[in-house]
């Protein structure tokens, strides 16, 4: 098989030849055709995440210690099962669901493997999809997307399934209610696409570059707002009227929390996705006379991914851009996501990767 490892943080990927695993026992081998670029891969490359206040936190201590293949929106075709592996055929097309779980405690067998305490995600802890095979351990994670366009599809498992768990944790919506998008990337985008499709029609979305605003539109943001305004909070405000009361926020630094969290309505959640960084110090009374919530939501659980692909599968999602390129431009492709030149999402066909 064919590898992209990082080899040292911050350094180009190489490309590596290996021996393509067997699998044993429940394991399945998938052949990668598509994996998706996420913008937390950049941090998982650059080694850490950034606490504010000149903290870090390094992704060795999760043992993401390199060598090692990074990619957690895996796409593919079943190519051999393990002996004990039920449910799956050899050939069926599948989205691989990477927050895998120990499998084993009480909080896998509640299917919420994203809180498990021995986590095994694929691209983090075990090898990731930037591969053009991957071993995954059980049949279960394996998700039917038939219909879905295979780039698209491959999109679902991280920014979809992150979108989605978080939209699930606005607070109940009235007719008056908004709520506002921060960051119109890869995932503010597919946010926006599924607000819809869950029924959610105000919604706001927030960036500082206009072409992003205007997919944003397109998808069905119903108002738009340029961040770099002065007074871009009261901005906000007054657009939703008064009453925001959601914004999910997939950007995460201190600015785009500024916008949102003072404006909220009495009830209303900031929900915080994106690991861009920093830290934040709020006054505590006013989290309590206003009955806000400051949450936090990471990926997704099995039972959201296959909700998620659900609603694409009906055609409620409107497909958000994704642009596939060869496998061997992986670094260009880190480089641009790192530039923020990328509308949408990236992805990468190892389908024609060649030694
Ligand atoms: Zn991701
Ligand atoms: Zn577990």
């Amino acid at each position: 098989m064919i590898t992209y490892d990082v080899i040292e943080h911050g350094k180009p990927l190489q490309k590596v030849v290996k021996e393509t695993p067997k699998p044993a026992g429940t394991e399945v081998l998938v052949r990668v055709t598509r994996s998706g670029v996420c913008h937390s891969d950049l941090h998982i490359w650059d080694g850490y995440f950034d606490l504010g206040g000149g903290k870090r936190f390094y992704v060795k201590e999760r043992g993401c210690v390199p060598p090692f293949t990074m990619g957690h929106e895996p796409f593919g075709v079943v190519e051999t099962l393990g002996p004990r592996a039920r449910g799956v055929k050899v050939g069926q097309k599948r989205i691989v669901f990477p927050w895998i779980g120990c499998g084993k405690c009480p909080i896998c067998k509640d299917a919420l493997d994203n809180y498990c305490l021995n986590q095994r995600f694929v691209g983090v802890m075990r090898p990731g999809a930037y591969s053009t095979h991957l071993l995954v351990p059980h049949p279960r994670y394996l998700v039917d997307a038939s219909g879905v366009d295979e780039a698209f599809a491959s999109t679902l498992a991280c920014s979809g399934l992150t979108a989605y768990s978080a939209i699930n944790k606005l607070p109940k919506l009235n007719q008056r209610d908004w709520v506002a998008v921060l960051g119109c990337g890869g995932l503010g985008l597919v946010a926006v696409s599924i607000l819809k499709a869950v029924g959610v029609r105000n919604v706001i979305a927030c960036d500082v570059d206009e072409t992003k605003l205007a997919a944003a539109k397109q998808l069905g943001a119903k108002k738009t707002l340029d961040t770099r305004a002065p007074e871009a909070a009261r901005q906000l405000q007054e657009l939703a009227g008064g009453y925001l009361a959601g914004a999910i926020d997939f950007v995460g630094m201190p600015a785009t929390h500024a916008v949102a969290y003072p404006v909220l309505r009495k009830g209303g959640r900031y929900i915080l996705c994106g690991l861009f960084g920093g830290e934040i110090t709020l006054p505590m009374p006013p989290i309590a006379q206003r009955a806000v919530a400051v949450m936090g939501s990471y990926v997704g659980n099995l039972q959201e991914l296959k909700a998620v692909v659900a609603l694409a599968k009906k055609g409620k999602l409107k497909p958000t851009p994704v642009t596939t390129r060869p496998a061997d431009e992986v670094n260009a492709v880190l480089e641009e996501l790192k530039a923020g030149k990328v509308l949408g999402r990236m992805v990468l066909d190892l389908e024609h990767a060649v030694a």
